[in-house]
């Protein structure tokens, strides 16, 4: 049995998906005007495991992934700076041009974290005909209002609408809030725009039975997630931050269209921590990706970090927890093919059922990972990289312990040498295991040796 923890509810339910053996997903993918964050990669890689999960539990996931590539303002709230414009500013070419850019950073950030591709990463600027359609049905519907700058959604048409985030509408009123914004055109602090009407300078416009314009950020993954999933799918995942405002609009923009039930189970993603506050774009002193890779780390130690937090807890980040996290990675790919404390089939069987349900219970990976470094099998940890997705088998056959043992050995002399700050006889080490074949690194955690391929 599966379970997760319905935002909707938020309860524990057991998953059981609409159609038998088959599971569809929708995950709110970047807006590619900079680089991730490694905080929105914590996403990424949560999203990963539950999709990994469900495919090792048998059933074939559809995953779709939506790309921000028309500029939305800064705010959920559409107040602020237009996020493609400022990009576009900051580096000097056009918006399309930078959708394109951090559209392609962003694919190889999912690979050097080893996350699985979207079945469909579909971009908002090739779905504005559908998000159209569904704007004028919701009009036909009478959930919606045009002023000049805009098309707007009537949230109190929409007698559920706090439901999602179980929010106190006179609460947030009365108490100003960030949610709140102030725009005179809207009848009620949270209606939303659905289409965004004249802004002669903004680089990305299209025809509309309205006028020309753009489609507020909302509506695009209601329509992109219907087009590729149907009006009722199964999961939708997310981060934390996107509870209130976000999936709260397009639960309301999809519900009111369609008149049925938009998503059957919430996930959504805690946050990581970066000392006191959470880390984010807009504060401009954001870790990306290639910061840890400059800083001498494995992308697939950062991946281990989070797989060590349960999704629904918030993560601190430090380069000592990440120092943590990669002797740790090391000791698993450490783990000796040889004298498997599982050899027989019945103590194999017993172990993976157990690591099995723990990974079922609510996305329990860090207990998985527990049992797994307890187990400490290399058929345990070779069947649960399906998971795990730490590229288990590729990397121990290159692990620095498959390696003769004078070379094993020099290496640790080097490391000794490092830290007593010898550089001379770090030096003189480096260049013998060069003269003996091999290639040699620096990581946080010592010496790299690779046998240089011929
Ligand atoms: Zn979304």
């Amino acid at each position: 049995m599966i379970q997760f923890t319905n935002t909707l509810t938020r309860a524990k339910q057991e998953f059981i998906p609409m159609e038998p053996g088959k599971v569809k997903m929708y995950c709110c993918g970047p807006t590619v005007y900079n680089f991730a964050h490694i905080g929105n990669l914590r996403t990424y890689i949560f999203e990963d495991t539950v999709r990994r999960m469900l495919e090792m539990n048998g059933f074939e996931v559809t995953h779709v992934m939506n790309i921000t590539d028309v500029g939305h303002l800064e705010s959920d709230a559409d107040e602020g700076e237009d996020k493609m414009e400022k990009g576009a500013q900051r580096e000097g070419i056009s918006p399309w041009e930078i959708a394109r850019k951090y559209e392609e950073t962003f694919f190889n950030d999912l690979e050097r974290l080893n996350i699985k591709r979207p079945t469909r990463t579909p971009r908002a600027t090739e779905h504005v005909v559908q998000m159209i359609e569904l704007i004028k049905k919701l009009e036909e519907r009478g959930y919606t209002y045009t002023r000049p700058s805009g098309v707007y959604f009537d949230t109190s048409k929409f007698a559920t609408y706090t439901e999602l985030a179980r929010l106190d509408l006179a609460g947030l009123q009365a108490g100003g809030g960030g949610r709140v914004d102030h725009n005179p055109d809207k009848r009620h602090p949270n209606d939303f725009a659905l289409w965004v009407l004249n802004k002669p300078r903004h680089a990305m416009q299209w025809e509309s039975p309205w006028g020309r314009g753009y489609p507020g950020w909302h509506i695009e993954c209601s329509a992109m997630s219907m087009q590729y999933l149907g009006a009722t799918f199964d999961i939708h995942c997310g981060g934390v931050d996107h509870i209130p405002v976000h999936n709260t609009n397009e639960i309301a923009q999809s519900e009111a269209a369609t008149g049925c039930q938009f998503v059957r189970y919430w996930l959504h993603g805690e946050f990581l921590q970066m000392g006191e506050s959470k880390m984010a774009k807009s504060a401009d002193n954001f870790i990306t990706l290639q910061t840890l890779v400059d800083e001498g780390y494995d992308p697939l130690a950062y991946r281990y970090l989070c797989l060590q937090a349960h999704y629904r807890s918030e993560l601190k980040f430090s380069f000592e927890s990440l120092d943590a996290a990669t002797v740790g990675l090391r000791k698993v790919y450490a783990t000796k093919a040889e004298n498997d404390p599982l050899s027989s089939e019945q103590a194999f069987h017993d172990a993976s059922e157990e690591v099995l349900a723990a990974i079922n219970e609510d996305l329990g990976i860090p207990q998985a990972v527990g049992l797994l470094n307890r187990y400490s099998s290399y058929r345990l940890w070779t069947y649960f990289d399906a998971v795990m997705g730490l590229r288990f088998e590729e990397r121990t056959q290159k692990a620095p312990e498959t390696l003769p043992e004078d070379v094993a050995e020099l290496a640790r002399q080097r490391d000794a040498a490092r830290k007593e700050k010898n550089w001379l006889l770090s030096d003189s080490i480096r260049q013998q295991l060069i003269e003996l074949g091999y290639e040699v690194g620096d990581s946080p955690a010592g010496t790299t040796v690779k046998k240089r391929s011929l």
